[in-house]
């Protein structure tokens, strides 16, 4: 089964006339009413309101403006309202919702687009050129009131960028990892009905039952656009209009059909004859965008630049589920594993826009992993660890037994079986290195000594090398096995561990190069430690005041795992049961 979670946001929804716009309000228990609108719409809804209108304000703006803002929340203050009503499109609905966000005064939207700001709890704003977007409970109009006839007057051209704006909130719902039964009907509803009467009102913008249609389809759709989260299209404009200040509809009409022809959908070539045949602008060069300004961009905006035809892709839907379904008969974990690599691989390469050449780049840079890994040089390990994942691993694996020592990455300098060796042992055998006497307890959860457990140490030299890495070292140096004794104690005797570089000479010192980042591990001594019946506890103590504590190249370094080495490295290890 798969789970899911729904809530009904409260908004009350009205089809009707503005003419109720009195009594709507008079709902809400509002009697001083701020009204936001331009007199086309302004006037009749004042007159709707009657002796609860207290004032005015007319000069909403698109992307909500942070001064507009504070020039309308004086005019709210100075006539002391008690609640906002908004008639407009977006710019005039997002007004009354930055007014509710600053003083929590109830909202009623009358909406005479299709953008569906009305029905979220998302506010855009703008200052100094820059838009943000938040989310927040009291953003979300308490009611919204639809008269189609105020539709009547809206341009083609703006209804039809608008439509195209609500069709795209219902497609990204429709593939919305927190899709819902619920957001999937209303998506699928909206689209059918906006698909329908787009051609309809375009042709005729006064056929009634179009606008109704439409009008119902950007209702749907905006309760999709609240309830579901958006995703590449909605990135890609939200980052257009931001960096180049695009009208916010147009550029939805424009882009949506090459976002969906990129991501395979099935109804991608529908919706681009659609938009084609609406009187809008086709392409993100009619929005005044240049070769120069997409540099560096996906490639799907390359096509959207110019407005030709996008490509379509066979429906990598089916191609990832054919893949996955060839798992049925896998073992359970097996399946699960391999079924989640194959659809994150995939998305991944759908996302990003994968082109062959990077793709075979990537072979390349595993091959050369490969290639250069050998009995003591690990460069897969290097690579999980220097993306993080090694950590990640780590992580999942500590929180399964919170009551123990944190638990850090091996890394790839472990040799498995090293020789056993005395208690008091100086594992420096004379290397040179600032002596540190070691004295460490291993306990179990209820703090009672383990005895006899093997604990493997080991650590890099002065210069920060381990003895795998020393062709002229013969044999184990600065690393060894050791037994507790019956009190679960261990003494011996070694040098101040020091940074050192991972090895940066294969493809993972590239990838690091390539990036900016440094090759360093903080300091450290590594413990691996093991007794039947226990859970093997993998770990490193950092030595505090170390470099690179803040940026350790593989991410290792964890805050119970930094330990003062002044004068000497004491230490209490905790490892649970393996039943834990
Ligand atoms: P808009 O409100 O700026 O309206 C577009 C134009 O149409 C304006 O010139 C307006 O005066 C005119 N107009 C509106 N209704 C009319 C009518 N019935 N007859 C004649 N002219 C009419 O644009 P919009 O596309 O409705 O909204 C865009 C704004 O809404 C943007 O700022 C966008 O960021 C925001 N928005 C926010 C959300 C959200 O959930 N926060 C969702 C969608 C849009």
């Amino acid at each position: 089964m798969t789970s899911f979670s729904y809530a009904a946001n409260p908004v009350r929804v009205v089809f009707g006339s503005l003419d109720t716009l009195g009594a709507e309000a008079g709902r809400l228990g509002l009697g001083r009413v701020l009204l936001i609108g331009s007199p086309r719409h302004g006037d009749r809804a004042a007159a709707a309101l009657g002796s609860r209108l207290a004032a005015r304000f007319e000069d909403a703006a698109m992307h909500t403006p942070v001064d507009v803002t504070e020039r309308a929340l004086k005019v709210a203050a100075e006539h002391d309202v008690d609640g906002v009503v908004a008639i407009g499109g977006g710019s005039a609905t997002g007004l009354a919702k930055a007014i509710a966000l600053h003083t929590g005064l109830p909202q009623l939207i009358v909406p005479t687009t299709y953008a569906g700001s009305e029905l979220t709890s998302v506010l855009g704003q703008t200052a100094d050129g820059r838009k943000t977007t938040q989310r927040a409970a009291k953003v979300r109009p308490e009611a919204v009131l639809y008269d189609v006839e105020l539709t009547l007057t809206l341009p083609v051209s703006v209804s039809a960028a608008s439509g195209l704006n609500a069709l795209a909130h219902a497609v990204e719902a429709t593939y919305a990892p927190d899709a819902t039964p619920m957001t999937d009907l209303f998506a699928a509803e909206a689209k059918r009905v906006i698909m329908s009467a787009l051609p309809r009102v375009a042709a005729n913008p006064s056929d009634v039952d179009a606008r109704t249609d439409l009008l119902r389809g950007a209702w749907l759709a905006g309760t999709c656009l609240d309830a579901a989260t958006m995703g590449l299209h909605h990135q890609l404009c939200h980052h257009l209009g931001g960096k180049f200040g695009l009208p916010h509809a147009e550029t939805h009409a424009v882009l949506l059909p090459y976002v969906m022809a990129h991501q395979g959908l099935d109804d991608a070539a529908e919706v681009f004859d659609l938009a084609a045949s609406l009187p809008i602008p086709h392409s993100l060069a009619e929005l005044g965008l240049t070769e120069a300004d997409i540099e560096g961009e996906p490639d799907l905006l390359r096509q959207a630049l110019h407005g030709t035809r996008p490509a379509t892709r066979p429906s990598l839907k089916a191609l990832t589920k054919q893949v996955v379904d060839s798992f049925a008969g896998a073992p359970d974990r097996v399946r699960v594993l391999l079924s989640e690599l194959v659809e994150t691989l995939h998305g991944y390469a759908i996302r990003t826009d994968l082109t062959q050449a990077e793709w075979e780049y990537a072979i390349g840079f595993l091959t050369r992993a490969g290639h250069i890994t050998t009995e003591t040089r690990q460069e897969f390990i290097l690579l999980s660890d220097t993306l993080g994942l090694s950590s990640v691993v780590d992580v999942l694996t500590n929180s399964r037994t919170p009551d123990t020592t944190p638990s850090a990455v091996l890394g790839p300098f472990y040799v498995d079986g090293p020789p056993e060796t005395p208690q008091g042992t100086d594992l420096a055998a004379g290397l040179p290195g600032t002596p540190l006497p070691v004295d460490i307890r291993v306990v179990d959860t209820d703090d009672e000594p383990v005895a006899a457990a093997v604990v493997d140490v080991w650590q890099s030299n002065e210069d920060g090398f381990y003895d795998v890495q020393l062709p002229e070292v013969d044999g184990p140096v600065l690393r060894a096995r050791f037994r507790t004794d019956a009190d679960g104690r261990l003494r011996f005797r070694t040098i101040v561990p020091s940074a050192y570089p991972i090895p940066a000479d294969g493809p993972v010192g590239q990838m690091l190069d390539v990036v900016g980042r440094h090759p360093y591990r903080a300091p450290h001594v590594h413990f691996m430690i093991a007794k039947p019946g226990y859970r093997t506890l993998i770990t490193q103590l950092f030595v505090a005041g170390g470099e690179y504590l803040d940026s350790d190249t593989v991410f290792g370094v964890k805050d119970g795992l930094i330990v003062d080495f002044t004068g000497g490295l004491d230490f209490t290890f905790r490892i649970s049961g393996s039943s834990a």
